[in-house]
Parts: structure tokens; C-alpha cells; sequence
């Protein structure tokens, strides 16, 4: 079953200003433990296929399962992070279905008892607008095995010739984080979403429970949207878009969605409750099974765990060792370096807070490391269409950089040639002021020899000069920096062109 098939889309703007956008979002993200969820088996990525398996993970009859004190521990990280209760105790449940990704036939999962629920969290909009949304629960559980379906043209099992399974994935550690329905949004639904993710992310690798990769999959969204004629309405039927892994396919899946559900309800038809494929080459999602109940899992509690109970202590012991928050660190970081919030919040949504960090602490002043950062580099990156962080060149070597500009060895001009080399991986900004001969002439002699040149090709300006006008006087500077390949101090050269003319 799927839904009518409804090809126009209403325009996005017109989409928001009838309809009020709910959202609802799901992350998991897979624990970075050194072992399972449920038993010993080691996690690596990238190993061979169903080489990081145990019998408990594989589900073979009579394999009893043990629970990951680490992963309990990291679970109760993110629950306080993110501003929940945690359960004095809790406990495990399955969750039944039949996949072949998951050999027990059910997922060991956590349903009415969450180790955390009842949180919060504020996260900033790109305009420095600050927007809170509530945390329903975060639980435990397991992660599936990986299907691979081969021989269609889409890489789903529709259409496919065979499938292969690993299951090297099934049984790592997740935390799942539900929200409560996240209203108030508006048009800036999109933007909420995917600063909602990209917060947690940076939570995750603060908290070190895990490495938060979306590329690889560490961190999946559940993408949850309905629409309403009004925020006095009741919530309107949503649907599940699954397993969207970047950010901007976060925020591209709640727009398309909005404007697809607006379609749907002008043309007077029901949104369907189910769950949908983001597609990422065209940018739609797509219908995918119509979404189960709760019932439809059978959910009952696992019989071969006992509860979780944190004891009070534990949970302090935890709370004592977090290490400080990103919005806190942000806000620390800015008034350490004299900022202005629009000046941090481009720092921010460039991805340069760590590089400058960095440099900060290689001896560049902090508005040196910006200046660096937020302009010449910035401009490149967005040239090579490339994120700032993955440049080819560290903040330690920009901080020598910066150093040989304040030490007169090379000016501004010179700076982004020695760039150029290093970037071009010939090493270190003083191995190529070096190898490509780029020091600051300072030597008057010969700077002297070039300006007396000059001096004798522009007889005029000389002339204007002695008779009191400095004005034109920046043409002999010019001839001489362009003699000199620009590596004159072009301070220097003026002192003594006016000094030869004696003015
Ligand atoms: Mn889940």
C-alpha cells in the first residue's frame, strides 16, 4: 500500500504559510565501546564480513546474553547531557520481528522502561536564535546486522537477484533519542532539524561515547513530519522518513516532506501513516511500508537480563565527570578571544572552531587565527568545494605562518605564495619561504639598485614629487615591488624612495 501518487509539489514558502510543521526526531547512535552490546565480540569498522560475531550476536539457541557496563555507563553520559532523568531501574525488552539482519528474530531493545527520559536540550540556529527541544527518552539496544542486495538498479531488496548479510553490525551498542513532538518551528522546521542532529553529534564526541561519524553510519535521524492547518489543531498524521545520515539530508527531508504532505492535503486526500526512503541523487523521499504499531512487535521483557539499576552514586560519579558542553565550550572560547556574536557564529557554522582553537594555541593571536581561517583559507575551501577542517594544511603550520608575517620575513602578499606551497605539500611555511625564495628583501642595497631604476624610467614623477606632491609617488613604489617579485617591504621601499628624492 502505498499513497496516491501525487507528483507536484506545493512550493515550499506557500507549503508553511497554510500548514504549521510538527516534527519528531529519532536518532541512534551506535556506542563506541570496544565490544557488543550483549557479548564479547570485538567492533571494528571495515573488518571482513561476519568475522566479528558470537554466538549470542549470531542468536544461536542457548547463547545468553551479558550487558556492556560500558555501554550502560556511556548511555547514562548522553542521558544527562541531554538533561534527562535516569531510571533508578529499567529494563530490557524484545522487540519482534522477522529480518535477516537480525538473526534472533527480535531486537533486544529497551521499550517501556528507557534508562533516560524527560530531557532537554537547546540548540542554536544559524542566526544565534536559540531553540529548545524536549527529549522524550533515550534508550538502549542493539544494532542490526547489514543486508546487501545485489543485482537491482536501486540497491533495495525490490528488484534484487540475491542479498548477502553481515552481521558484524548486529549487536553493537545504540543509544536511541526520541523528542517530543518538536512544535513552534514554523518555517524554520528544516533548519531546527538539522541543528537538532548536528547538536547531538557534537554531544556524542564530547561526551567520547562515540566517534560520530555520519559518513559511516555512527549517527542515523528518523526523520518524523506532520502537518496541521494551525498550531491550535490537533497533530496531523505523520510520516517516518528512515535512516537519513547527513545533515543536509536532514534538513532536505523535512522541506521535501512539507512541501509533498501540502500537496497531499490540498489535493484533499489523507497523508498515510508509513514509513519513507530519502533518496539523496533526487532529492524525494519515497513511500516505504506502512508503519507498524508498537503491538505489531510483540514487545515483552527480555527474560535472560536482569534489570539495570544504576545506583545514585554511579549516576553522580558520571554527572561529576562530564567534560563541558559545546555551547558552553562556544560560549567560553568566544569571550577568551573577544569576538562579536555574528564573528563566532560564522566561525561556528564554518566548522572552524576547533581549527582556530588550535591555532590559538600555536601562538596566533586570535583574531591572526581568524583572519587566516575565516578569509584566505575560507575562500579556498569554498573554491575546491571542500570543508575548511579537511584543507591540506594544520593549524600549527598556520600559526608559523602568522609568525613569519609579524617577524617581517614575508609579508601578507608573500604569506599566500608560502600557502600555496604548503598546501601544495612541499612542507612547513619555513621550509618553503626557503625552497621557493620567498624572504622579504631587506636588504637596502638592493632594494636601492631597483628604486634608482625606477627613480630614472619615471623622470616625471620624480618632478611631481620634489615639487611637493607625494601623491603620484606610489608609482615608483609599484615598480619596485614589481621588480622585486613583490618580496619588498613595500614600507621600507617608500622611506627610501622619498629619502633618494629627497623629500
Ligand atoms: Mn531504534
Amino acid at each position: 500500500m502505498t499513497a496516491a501518487p501525487t507528483t507536484e509539489l506545493v512550493a515550499y514558502d506557500d507549503a508553511v504559510r497554510r500548514y504549521d510543521p510538527v516534527l519528531g526526531i529519532e536518532v541512534h547512535v551506535e556506542l563506541g565501546t570496544r565490544t557488543k552490546m550483549f557479548c564479547a565480540a570485538e567492533v571494528e569498522f571495515g573488518g571482513e564480513p561476519n568475522t566479528q560475531t558470537t554466538p549470542v550476536s549470531l542468536g544461536l539457541p542457548g547463547a545468553l546474553p551479558v550487558v556492556n557496563g560500558t555501554a550502560v555507563e556511556y548511555a547514562i553520559r548522553i542521558g544527562l547531557a541531554l538533561n534527562c532523568q535516569i531510571a533508578e531501574s529499567c529494563r530490557f525488552a524484545r522487540k519482534n520481528y522477522f529480518y535477516p539482519d537480525v538473526p534472533k528474530n527480535f531486537q533486544t531493545s529497551q521499550y517501556d522502561e528507557p534508562i533516560a527520559y524527560d530531557g532537554w536540550i537547546d540548540i542554536e540556529l544559524k542566526d544565534g536564535e536559540i531553540f529548545r527541544v524536549e527529549i522524550e527518552r533515550a534508550h538502549m539496544e542493539e544494532d542490526a546486522g547489514k543486508n546487501t542486495h545485489v543485482g537491482g538498479a536501486t540497491g533495495r531488496i525490490h528488484g534484487a537477484e540475491y542479498s548477502l548479510v553481515d552481521y558484524n553490525r548486529a549487536g553493537i551498542p545504540l543509544v536511541e533519542i526520541v523528542t517530543k513532538p518538536i512544535e513552534g518551528a514554523g518555517e524554520r522546521a528544516p533548519e531546527v532539524a538539522r541543528a537538532y542532529v548536528q547538536t547531538l553529534r557534537d554531544i556524542f564526541r564530547a561526551l567520547g561515547v562515540s566517534e560520530a561519524r555520519m559518513e559511516r553510519g555512527n549517527v542515523r535521524a528518523d526523520v518524523n513530519v506532520s502537518l496541521r492547518t494551525s498550531p491550535d489543531a490537533p497533530l496531523g498524521t505523520r510520516t517516518e522518513t528512515k535512516n537519513v545520515n547527513s545533515f543536509r539530508s536532514v534538513e532536505r527531508t523535512v522541506r521535501h516532506e512539507i512541501s509533498r504532505q501540502a500537496a497531499v492535503l490540498d489535493a484533499g486526500q489523507a497523508v498515510v501513516q508509513e514509513t519513507r526512503h530519502w533518496h539523496e541523487d533526487t532529492g524525494i523521499t519515497t513511500s516505504g511500508r506502512v508503519k507498524s504499531d508498537a503491538e505489531d512487535y510483540r514487545y515483552f521483557p527480555e527474560p535472560d537480563l536482569v534489570p539495570v539499576a544504576p545506583s545514585r552514586e554511579w549516576v553522580e560519579e558520571i554527572r561529576a565527570s562530564l567534560p563541558e558542553m559545546p555551547a558552553a565550550r562556544r560560549r567560553r572560547l568566544q569571550k577568551e578571544w573577544g569576538y562579536a556574536d555574528a564573528e563566532m557564529r560564522d566561525v561556528v557554522n564554518a566548522g572552524a572552531v576547533d581549527l582556530i582553537e588550535a591555532t590559538v594555541a600555536g601562538g596566533t593571536s586570535p583574531a591572526g587565527a581568524r583572519k587566516w581561517w575565516m578569509g584566505e583559507l575560507a575562500r579556498r575551501a569554498k573554491q575546491a568545494d571542500v570543508a575548511l577542517a579537511s584543507m591540506a594544511v594544520t593549524p600549527a603550520q598556520i600559526a608559523e605562518l602568522e609568525q613569519l608575517v609579524a617577524a617581517g620575513t614575508i609579508n601578507d602578499k608573500l604569506a599566500r605564495q608560502v600557502l600555496d606551497g604548503v598546501l601544495a605539500g612541499e612542507g612547513d611555511p619555513a621550509a618553503v619561504v626557503r625552497s621557493r625564495g620567498l624572504e622579504v628583501v631587506s636588504d637596502d642595497g638592493a632594494l636601492l639598485a631597483a628604486i634608482d631604476e625606477a627613480l630614472a624610467a619615471q623622470p616625471d614623477v620624480v618632478e611631481k614629487v620634489r615639487g611637493g606632491n607625494q601623491g603620484p609617488v606610489g608609482a615608483i613604489i609599484g615598480a619596485v615591488m614589481k621588480a622585486t617579485k613583490g618580496q619588498a617591504d613595500a614600507k621600507r621601499v617608500r622611506e627610501l624612495v622619498l629619502e633618494r628624492i629627497g623629500q
